[in-house]
């Protein structure tokens, strides 16, 4: 079969022919509907070296992804054969205490067996191929009804993350909040929707390119500004000088941290999404009084389960732009030159 695989470090992605994968005990092989294209795996291409990692290339690119129960190895008896899934793609070693709740992002053996290292997409095989291994089925989740796998696929991160985020601030979401999400492309797009789902927090979504913010407004985000030197004066003028309660920095950079620091309020949250290696100088008077400097990690796997059901209510969606596996590569270059709106998802 074909798939889209990174061969090292430091290179683009290259589409090549593998062995159709065979679930052994315990696995499930699914045919892959969708797998979105995360600007994670541009960093992935472009910032890690050799020996940074316990693993490392070669695998098949994609840690997003949905589609269908293609085989069931033995013992599997929670999924029939055709039943459109989710995949939860932070694969941890399923028994210490954090994977027992279903924090497999923070498993306290990583690389355990039966997987060693990585994740699907991210060391082991991913979603960028006809057909995809995944060695435990407590990594499905069933697709509610009303759900397709293509855009299914950005809920397991693009939406999974941001959900994560703003739920560990939920209770500084009151009605009378103003929420800041820096950085509206795949995985802000959803934030502004989930804010407005899961909250009445005021919205004010900030960004370099105006196609997002577009995107943004029509999902749901009550001011839009264009990234600029004032925005955070900007921010403390639309919230009659407080600043914002809880900012989502889905860019990461020196200066979107530093923005989000003067624009929040004392007591807020600053939350570190994107990982694009920025960093906040972090003192007694660097920060308003009180404010919670955090960083998170996609989300857990009950986390996954409330976001498909938020989507098959119609309060979330993906907005996507569709490759075929031929045409990945043009996929990443387009994501690379900020190209496109919402998320990439190739469907294989
Ligand atoms: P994306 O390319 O789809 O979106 C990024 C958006 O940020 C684009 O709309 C872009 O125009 C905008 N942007 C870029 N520079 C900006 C700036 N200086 N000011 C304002 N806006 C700016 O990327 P994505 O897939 O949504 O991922 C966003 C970040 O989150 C990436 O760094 C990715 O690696 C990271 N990520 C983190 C996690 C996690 O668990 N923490 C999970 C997935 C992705
Ligand atoms: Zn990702
Ligand atoms: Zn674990």
């Amino acid at each position: 079969m074909r798939a889209l695989r990174l061969l090292d470090w430091k290179s683009e992605p290259v589409l090549t022919e593998v062995p159709e994968p065979e679930p052994g005990p315990g696995q499930v092989v699914i045919r892959v509907g969708g797998a979105g294209a995360c600007h994670s795996d541009l960093h992935l291409m472009e910032d890690f070296e050799a020996g940074a990692l316990p693993w490392g290339p070669p695998f098949t690119l994609g840690h997003e992804n949905a589609g269908w129960v293609h085989a069931i190895g033995d013992g599997v008896t929670d999924l029939r054969l055709g039943e459109a899934v989710a995949v939860y793609g932070p694969w941890g070693c399923g028994v210490c205490a954090r994977c027992q709740v279903g924090i497999e992002t923070l498993c306290e053996n990583p690389g355990h067996a039966p997987v060693p290292g990585g994740g699907g997409g991210l060391g082991l095989d991913g979603g960028m191929a006809e057909l995809m291994l995944i060695p435990s089925s407590r990594f499905l989740l069933p697709l509610p009804e009303g759900l397709d796998p293509v855009h299914a696929a950005p809920l397991t991160d693009a939406a999974l993350t941001p959900y994560h985020a703003v739920k560990a601030s939920l209770a500084k979401l009151t009605p009378d909040s103003t929420t800041v999400v820096i950085g509206v492309g795949g995985l802000g797009h959803m934030a502004v929707q989930l804010l407005s789902a899961m909250t009445a927090t005021r919205v004010i979504a900030v960004d370099t390119k105006e196609g997002a913010l577009a995107l943004a407004a029509e999902r749901g985000a009550d001011l839009t500004l264009v990234s600029a030197d004032d925005n955070a004066a900007a921010i403390r003028d639309a919230t009659g000088g407080r600043g914002a309660d809880v900012v989502l920095d889905f860019v990461g950079a020196d200066s979107t941290l530093a923005m989000g620091a003067a624009a929040a309020r004392t007591l807020g949250d600053l939350t570190i999404v994107g990982i694009a290696g920025g960093s906040l100088p972090v003192s007694f008077f660097s920060v308003p009084y009180e404010m919670n400097v955090r960083t998170t990690y996609w989300g857990t796997r009950p986390d996954l389960a409330e976001v498909l059901s938020l989507a098959a209510r119609g309060l979330l969606r993906s907005d996507i732009t569709t490759y075929d596996l031929t045409h990945a590569t043009a996929a990443y270059r387009a994501l690379k030159a900020g190209e496109i709106t919402g998320r990439a998802v190739i469907v294989p």
